[in-house]
């Protein structure tokens, strides 16, 4: 079921300190229409009735409210025709950089280069609006994980288990940048091996 994947995933974003409390939003496409979680749902703690079935313009099919930012997802479904499945949330170090308005953008590890190339920053608009809509989706068209100014993250994917793993990813990353941020800095990798770990990604795609 695919609910079922939904509250699974849900579930794990929570164990995993990625999520908290009622924030973020998670949503599928699947062939009957987009699932997505409704206004207020508790990530960690979703049943069924959490779950709302909407068509691909974002219009609720059941009697329930989809989750604000349902026109993120639905946007990120109209332009990335590759991905299906979606995970916003606010996890603490990529908000915290998210808040200092810092992309995460230095070659410090070559498995970041290959995994993200980079995990940029969308410029801020209010929660919900349009405005946060065009903004950050822009970025998503040659990225699976972005940063929101001020907010928090989004990361797609093919399904929902790799959406995960490109949040919790992105997360790990954040992580080990403030870390080294703290340590004086980390030794950048150079401009050519940058290229390489580049050309060594599209040579096994
Ligand atoms: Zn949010």
């Amino acid at each position: 079921m695919k609910e079922e994947d939904i509250i699974n995933i849900g579930e794990l974003l929570y164990k995993k300190k990625l999520t908290f409390s009622t924030s973020g939003n998670i949503s599928m496409r699947t062939k009957k229409g987009i699932l997505i979680t409704t206004s207020g749902s508790a990530l960690g703690f979703l049943d069924k009735d959490d779950i709302v079935l909407t068509d691909e313009t974002g219009k609720e099919l059941e009697d329930k409210k989809a989750s604000s930012e349902k026109m993120l997802h639905i946007e990120i479904y109209k332009r990335r025709k590759d991905v299906n499945a979606i995970i916003h949330a606010h996890p603490v170090y990529l908000t915290s950089f998210a808040a200092c308005n810092l992309a995460l953008n230095e070659p410090i590890m070559s498995e970041n280069i290959l995994y993200f190339e980079d995990i940029p920053l969308a410029p801020y608009a209010m929660p919900s609006s349009m405005e946060l809509v065009e903004n950050t989706v822009k970025y998503l068209e040659d990225r699976d994980v972005v940063l929101m100014a001020n907010h928090g993250a989004v990361a797609i994917a093919k399904d929902l288990k790799h959406a995960f793993f490109k949040l919790e990813t992105a997360e790990y990353y954040a992580q080990v940048m403030l870390n080294t941020m703290l340590l004086g800095g980390a030794k950048k990798l150079s401009k050519k091996d940058v290229k390489d770990l580049i050309n060594l990604k599209k040579s096994s795609l």
